[in-house]
């Protein structure tokens, strides 16, 4: 569902990625890790055309992306049939849960009020909140939050998900309520791509780990064999940091 094919991105003179090679398969886990600033966000980034990307190309769901689009037909497909979660939940503050959920549907897809209703309260009440849609989302915790974060992107059926450190604004405490969420939809068989910390988590739900290094995917495969056996001394030098 994702193709990734030689992608290189600049910031300026900075090489943030290089010659990215990627291939993503309905329904596959994958979970991206690496240092701070080795470019995780930015390539995931890439792959709903939040950033634009100098050479290579890209192709989701059988829609291409070519260097510095920055508007086609098939960047706006994308952007609708991938769904984005961040770390930052990015909730709109003045509106209640259940319109943080039902906007885009209504706007993008022109779905009537009470079908995005219905779906919205449908959603919420499979990550766990149901009785929190009245609400606006300064009265909810982070975990909360994240949580309307994930309804509101799945509202839009979304053939792939991507998650940029779900969890690292949040609490402790409410880490694994948003992990739960997830494990939940991975095995539902959503098409997943995960930048995260939680080493045991992208155990646990990963297909497949891959390890970037300023910008160069170094290593992967599956979870086992990158964290248990990993190949690289990069990665070896990265899992003692972390793990
Ligand atoms: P972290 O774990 O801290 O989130 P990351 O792996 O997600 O890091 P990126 O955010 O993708 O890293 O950044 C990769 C590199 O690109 C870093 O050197 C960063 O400083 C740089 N960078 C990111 N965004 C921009 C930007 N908008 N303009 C210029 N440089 C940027
Ligand atoms: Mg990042």
């Amino acid at each position: 569902i994702v193709r990734m094919q030689k992608v290189n991105k600049y910031f300026g003179r900075l090489h943030v990625l290089r010659d990215i090679e990627l291939d993503v398969v309905p329904g596959e886990v994958v979970v991206i890790i690496g240092a701070s600033g080795s470019g995780k966000s930015t390539l995931i980034r890439c792959v709903n055309g939040l950033e634009p990307f100098q050479q290579g190309a890209i192709e989701v769901d059988g829609h291409p992306l070519k260097p510095g689009d920055q508007g086609s037909r098939d960047l706006q497909a994308i952007r609708r049939e991938v769904g984005m979660v961040f770390q930052q939940f990015n909730l709109f503050p003045h509106r209640t849960v259940l319109q943080n959920v039902t906007l885009a549907p209504m706007k993008v897809r022109g779905t009537d009020r009470r079908e995005a209703e219905e779906t919205a309260r449908r959603l919420l009440d499979r990550v766990g909140i149901g009785n929190q849609a009245e609400k606006y989302p300064t009265q909810l915790s982070g975990g909360q939050q994240q949580r309307v974060a994930i309804a509101r992107a799945l509202a839009m059926e979304p053939r792939l998900m991507l998650f940029d450190e779900p969890t690292s604004a949040l609490d402790p405490e409410m880490i694994g309520e948003v992990l739960d969420v997830m494990r939940e939809l991975a095995g539902e068989g959503m098409t997943m791509m995960i930048v995260t910390h939680e080493m045991g988590f992208a155990r646990e739900v990963a297909d497949r780990v891959i390890y970037i290094h300023e910008g160069q995917i170094v290593e992967e495969g599956p979870p086992e064999e990158v964290f248990d056996r990993p190949q690289s001394e990069r990665t070896q030098a990265f899992l003692s940091r972390v793990l």
